[in-house]
């Protein structure tokens, strides 16, 4: 049998967190009561004339930036013509042959190297209104009674990212997208949440035998939902595609929805071509001559990007790649590692602290304060468990201060837990029989025994010393 190699590339749709629409002045943004935020150019009223966001341009020149494309001197809007009720002017304002951002690249590392994938373009077109389906099982219009159309989201910013097909597996065309997303998060330009909507991904799926260096047909599997539907929805398919090859058929270009329930694909139409669209210059738009003085301002706008960060911490702070990759999970909380860090705590102990004890808490980084949390951390082999679970509880309270938990100090006096140690022994000679016969896990045990009488104030480095001592 021949070893194939999967050949992956991605279609992202990410809606802009602009106020207002792409085209007209109406409010963009998720949910609110139907067809509540329309007006004639949203819903082409005949006459009505588009007039381009400017802070949607803005966005998505920033965007380039950060997919180190290369920003149009002048981009164009086209027409894509085609009917779907959700798309009143029968066709959409996108962008063709003259996008905006052209030919970038987005570096995704990892623990064995960096992925770097190319970027074929990034272009600005207007979203679609949103068709419902009413009645049937899966919400989708094979089965329903009637659709309903909601304009709200109809003419809202969008940006198309398509990449090259450089992903060479289902992990790491979800690592792409979530390294992508949480970019597009720290630009500020989307919320990018998948579950809203505002950042939808397709995936263009072939294989090839190992060594070959043409590509064969590929599918386009839309309609997946989370990233760990999209990496399943790969899978399936890359699984049908080498049966498909292997039993001597033949993969047809189509577009397939991917099945959660039954883990499969299914067909959902023959795909389009560029020809069916009869792409023309929009007539009532000017092209984008973006000025150099605003590219460059924006350039310099774009702030550290997560995959630099990650790399940077693992160098700066001698991290191991999962810390520094879980440190980065928010810019908030690789802002307030560094807060810790820089205030002179080893910075081992620092991400152990943030990566387990404080992630748990659910306590958002970005309203603690460093340099007190330093000072707990710093403290923290000196006060009960108890107690520092608790501070890093209330680590966000405006109020909070790292003295006020490290009076609750540790037992570590002899004298003081001697007699304790000696009373548990004496009241579980079973125990320490077995104990003294080789069952050493079970000092745990009287160690156990010791802060459940301490409600958990004992020093657990004084006690161990004291259970060999006389267990000895
Ligand atoms: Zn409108």
């Amino acid at each position: 049998m021949p070893e194939w190699e999967p050949v992956i590339g991605l279609e992202i749709h990410v809606q802009l967190k602009t106020h207002t629409k792409m085209f007209c002045g109406c409010e963009a943004g998720f949910g609110g009561e139907p067809n509540t935020r329309t007006c004639p150019v949203c819903l082409a009223f005949p006459g009505a004339l588009p007039v381009p966001n400017e802070t949607a341009v803005e966005w998505t020149i920033k965007l380039g930036h950060a997919l180190n494309c290369r920003i149009a001197e002048r981009a164009v809007f086209h027409r894509k013509n085609y009917f779907y009720p959700d798309n009143p002017k029968g066709y959409q304002i996108s962008q063709y042959d003259e996008p905006l951002c052209i030919a970038g690249s987005f570096v995704v590392p990892g623990p064995e190297g960096d992925t770097k994938v190319g970027i074929v373009r990034a272009h600005l077109e207007e979203d679609a209104a949103k068709t419902i389906h009413v009645g049937g099982e899966t919400g989708r219009i094979v089965g329903s009674a009637h659709s309903n159309v909601d304009f709200n989201r109809g003419g809202t910013p969008l940006v198309e990212i398509v990449t090259q097909p450089d992903l060479r597996s289902a992990d790491d065309a979800k690592r792409f997208l979530q390294l992508l997303r949480q970019t597009i998060v720290e630009l500020g330009i989307s919320d990018a949440e998948m579950e809203k909507g505002t950042l939808r991904a397709d995936a263009n799926v072939s294989v090839r035998e190992v060594g070959e260096t043409g590509y064969r047909t590929r599918t386009e599997l839309k309609n997946m939902n989370s990233f760990n539907h999209i990496a399943r929805g790969i899978e399936a398919e890359l699984r049908r595609q080498i049966e498909t090859w292997e039993s001597g058929g033949e993969v047809v270009q189509e577009t397939l929805d991917y099945e959660v329930k039954s883990d499969t694909v299914t067909p959902r139409r023959r795909k389009e071509e560029a020809d069916d669209y009869r792409y023309f210059p929009e007539p009532d738009l000017v092209p984008i001559e973006p000025e150099a003085d605003v590219v460059d301002r924006l350039r310099a706008e774009v702030p550290e990007l997560p995959g630099v960060r990650i790399r940077r911490f693992e160098e700066q702070y001698e991290l191991s790649y999962y810390d520094a990759e879980v440190l980065n999970g928010s810019a908030a909380l690789a802002a307030l590692y560094e807060q810790v860090a820089l205030d002179g705590i080893d910075a081992k102990a620092a991400s152990n602290v943030l990566m387990n004890d404080f992630v748990a808490t659910g306590v958002d980084p970005a309203a603690v304060n460093g340099a007190e949390l330093a000072k707990l951390i710093e403290a923290r082999a000196t006060i009960p468990r108890e107690t520092f679970t608790r501070a890093l509880t209330e680590s966000a309270d405006p109020e909070f201060r790292a003295e006020t938990y490290l009076g609750d100090t540790l037992i570590a006096d002899t004298a003081e837990l001697e007699p304790l140690v000696e009373r548990i022994l004496a009241s579980n000679p079973g125990q320490v029989a077995a104990y003294k016969g080789g069952k050493e896990g079970l000092l745990g045990f009287f160690v156990g025994q010791v802060m459940k009488e301490t409600q958990g104030k004992a020093d657990p480095k004084v006690v161990n010393d004291l259970l060999r001592q006389k267990l000895a």
